[in-house]
């Protein structure tokens, strides 16, 4: 559904992307690693353009979201959902119209919304707290209302970047659970940016690893883990061991 042709992106002269080609099939569980500051957030962020590359192509079953006019761009960004390590819920919003926002503001009626809306904090287990504000919430209770947020949208493609990261240890296992079943069933292509090395190990159909701004191995967890070929892959087998 996504092929990455020869992505550029430099910030100054620090090359962020540096030449870096990929695909991802429908229904397929990506899971991208690498140090920090190795290019991971800057490379998602590029596929629904949050950040414009230099040079490259990003398809997106066949059309280059690189050359799509605006309106073209604002239909697209609602088949990729896209969550962030900070949830970014409007506070004085309740669970449920923080959901409704975007989809009424996309000009959904409010009933319809209200439906989806419900629906998606169903499956994240929100559903206790629909009428709580941001403020009463955990941050990992948060963190569930911003997946409910880009899954209301049912998109074909979920990015995830660090979900868990700004989350406490204890309450980052409430979201990994919440994300190990929306794979599970398949709700959606997903490219997730993450650490938790445990999950990348159970969830993942292939690991990317990247390192300055390139790709330096991919293949299937029990590969890259076990018998990895480049040095950020070596490391992260130690780290198991
Ligand atoms: P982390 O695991 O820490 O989130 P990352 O792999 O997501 O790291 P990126 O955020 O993609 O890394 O950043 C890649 C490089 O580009 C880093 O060196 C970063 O400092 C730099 N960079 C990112 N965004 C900008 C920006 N807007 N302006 C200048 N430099 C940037
Ligand atoms: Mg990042």
């Amino acid at each position: 559904m996504l092929v990455i042709q020869d992505l550029h992106k430099q910030f100054g002269n620090l090359r962020a992307i540096d030449g870096l080609s990929l695909s991802v099939n429908t229904g397929e569980i990506l899971v991208l690693m690498g140090p920090s500051g190795c290019g991971k957030s800057t490379t998602i962020r590029t596929i629904n353009r949050l950040i414009e590359p230099d040079q490259g192509t990003i398809l997106f079953h066949d059309t280059n979201i690189l050359s799509m006019e605006p309106d073209e761009l604002q239909k697209l960004r609602k088949r990729i959902g896209f969550v962030f390590q900070h949830f970014n819920l409007i506070s004085r919003l309740t669970a449920l119209e923080n959901v409704m926002f975007g989809l009424v503001m996309s000009g959904m009626d409010r009933e319809t919304a209200q439906n989806k809306a419900n629906d998606a904090l169903a499956k994240v287990g929100m559903e206790g707290h629909l009428d709580h504000k941001p403020a009463q919430l955990s941050g990992g209770q948060q963190q569930r209302v911003g997946i409910a947020r880009a899954l209301a949208y049912e998109p074909e493609l979920m990015m995830w970047d660090e979900p868990t990261a700004s989350l406490d240890p204890i309450l980052v296992r409430e979201v990994l659970v919440v994300m190990e079943e929306l794979a599970r069933y398949r709700a959606s292509t997903m490219i997730v940016v993450t650490h938790e090395l445990s999950f990348a190990l159970r969830v993942a159909d292939r690991i990317v690893l990247m390192d300055k701004g390139k790709i330096v191995e991919e293949g299937k967890p029990s590969q890259v883990f076990v018998n990895p070929i480049s040095d950020i892959g070596q490391k992260y087998k130690e780290l198991i061991e």
